[in-house]
């Protein structure tokens, strides 16, 4: 600006000057011309009267460089010519100023030199005999006093730019500077120029406006980040052409997109192949959605378009941790097969001895025994139907749990009572030691964890072995530890044992009528108290599992 308003002055100032300078010369030259007229009409009077009176003789004793003095009869003749030049009469007689002094007694004239680098004055007086005196007179014209004054006039100019340039700096910064110095936070603070104050007002009011907008703006995406951010599902929105728009932290995590930046491509990440099959479904319109592995979990990729007049303006995707839900789906299916299994084998072993008996088939000596073995398969049958009924109501309850205050050394004396003659029959003995703890739980899977712990630990007892339970309170809450002098289990089976149906030895588990799902409804019931289940177990020596209820 300031260089504008600085070249503005400078041509204002040369174009003035240039103006002004051929201005005051046209006054001027008109000015002298008129008053060189005047003179040589005067001398021209002069002349006039000093050859009335003496004649040829008055022109001939002149001493006269300035004038060219042309004296000429009534019919044209020259009488006298100061430069000696012939002229025709009729070249005289038609002259203008010559024609009106012979008709009116004055008259005058202007005329140019061919290339109009001069001009010539002329002024012509009829004398008493009726002859005429002419004298003329050179003047220079304007163009040649230009170039005659070139150098003068030059000098001036330098002069004049040289002012220009330094007046024009000088007062386009003082116009300028204020306007640098107004404070665009305030700008109606101070006052600049009275012409600009609607135009700061206006700005006052835009920036007013912005502040509004952008605090607006910045609350919206203060939302949609918490909301985002505390989704647990992963959130990616991307334009048409897979630039990363929005990424919530879930899916950062997700999908290891720590190094993508937003208005990065998308697809320019390593292992992105199935999103990139989704986003260009989506991007064609059609919504679309797949479940993937990564890290070792499942994940449920949702696609859909975002339509923005009619068009498909970007893609959002939302993921899924279906791990739970497909590992629940795969124990389930797994889980039905198991249960058909177990319950058909009791279920042939019945149908097969009844067969025998209603074909006759069996002495009657040995009726009574195949009769116990119909009696313990039935029992089995019991057994297994009872555990997996109870497992089923864990299932359920893990949604509407009902905590109460249980005292778990109480309970486990309980147990253990139920349990001396079963552990007088194996030849096991069984103690308790332990103070009063009392946790909020729930009575009935209590009893499943404590109940199953013991029935194991005697089932895999050896005669004269021993069971001990303890209950007590630790620093990381109440805990209760089932040890026995058991066979052990081998260290390759600690992790499973706890699956449904799982068993270490079948025929033996089966022999001491187990079903498999002992310490699923142990593991199952711990969960739902928060508790955490340890195992130790050496084979041959003995298994010590340890429940640790923590305070709420
Ligand atoms: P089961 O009804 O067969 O006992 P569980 O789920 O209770 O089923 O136990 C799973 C398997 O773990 C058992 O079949 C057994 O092989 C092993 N097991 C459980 N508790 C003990 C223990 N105290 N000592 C040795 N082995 C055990």
């Amino acid at each position: 600006m300031t260089k504008r308003i600085f070249r503005s002055i400078c041509l204002v100032a040369i174009t003035v000057f240039f103006a002004s300078l051929i201005l005051f010369m046209g006054v001027l030259y008109d000015y002298f011309s008129k008053v060189q007229q005047d003179q040589l009409k005067a001398q021209t009077a002069l002349a006039a009267h000093g050859v009335n009176l003496q004649g040829k003789a008055y022109l001939e004793g002149l001493k006269n460089d300035d004038y060219h003095i042309t004296w000429i009869d009534a019919d044209g003749n020259v009488i006298y010519d100061s430069d000696k030049k012939e002229i025709g009469a009729e070249d005289y007689l038609q002259r203008e100023e010559i024609a009106t002094a012979f008709k009116e007694g004055y008259g005058e004239s202007k005329d140019y030199s061919t290339w109009f680098t001069e001009r010539y004055l002329y002024s012509a007086q009829k004398l008493s005999d009726g002859s005429v005196l002419r004298l003329g007179a050179n003047q220079y014209t304007v163009p040649m006093l230009l170039v005659g004054t070139a150098q003068s006039i030059s000098a001036i100019l330098l002069i004049a730019v040289i002012l220009s340039l330094l007046l024009a700096s000088g007062i386009s910064k003082k116009i300028v500077q204020p306007l640098n110095e107004i404070d665009l936070d305030e700008p109606t603070a101070d006052k600049v120029y009275e012409e600009l104050t609607p135009l700061l007002h206006r700005l006052r009011s835009q920036q007013n406006k912005l502040k509004k907008q952008d605090k607006a703006l910045r609350r919206q995406r203060d939302e949609f980040d918490t909301v985002t951010g505390s989704m647990s599902e992963g959130l990616v929105l991307l334009n048409n052409e897979g630039v990363l728009i929005t990424i919530n932290r879930a899916a950062v995590g997700i999908l290891g997109a720590q190094s993508i930046a937003v208005g990065e491509n998308f697809f320019s990440l390593p292992n992105m192949a199935s999103l990139e099959e989704l986003f260009e479904e989506s991007v064609s319109g059609k919504r679309s959605e797949k479940i993937v592995e990564i890290s070792e979990r499942k994940y449920q990729l949702d696609a859909s378009p975002v339509l923005s007049g009619g068009k498909v303006s970007g893609v959002v995707v939302l993921i899924f941790d279906v791990t739970e839900k497909a590992l629940a789906e795969q124990m389930r299916r797994e889980f039905s097969a198991n249960v058909s299994h177990e319950l058909k084998t009791p279920l042939h072993s019945i149908s097969g001895y009844a067969e025998l008996l209603k074909n006759g088939m069996v002495k009657t000596e040995d009726v009574p025994q195949f009769s116990n073995c119909i009696y313990s398969e039935a029992h089995r049958l019991i057994d297994l139907v009872e555990d997996i009924i109870r497992l089923s109501n864990l299932d359920e309850e893990s949604n509407k749990v009902q905590y109460e205050k249980v005292d778990i050394s109480n309970l486990a004396k309980d147990i253990i009572k139920s349990l001396e003659p079963q552990a007088k029959k194996k030849d096991v003995n069984l103690s308790f030691e332990g103070a009063d703890v009392v946790i909020d739980g729930i009575p009935q899977q209590l009893h499943g964890i404590i109940y199953n712990l013991c029935d194991n630990a005697i089932k895999y007892n050896k005669p004269k072995g021993s069971v001990s339970i303890t209950v007590q309170n630790t620093q990381e809450g109440a805990v209760l530890t089932v040890k026995d002098t058991g066979i052990g289990i081998p260290k390759e089976h600690h992790e499973r044992i706890f699956e449904r149906f799982y068993r270490v030895d079948k025929s033996h588990s089966k022999e001491v009528g187990g079903t498999g799902l002992g310490l699923s409804i142990v593991k199952h019931a711990a969960k739902l108290h928060n508790a955490t289940v340890k195992l130790e177990s050496t084979v041959g020596i003995g298994t010590e599992i340890s429940v640790t209820f923590p305070f709420f």
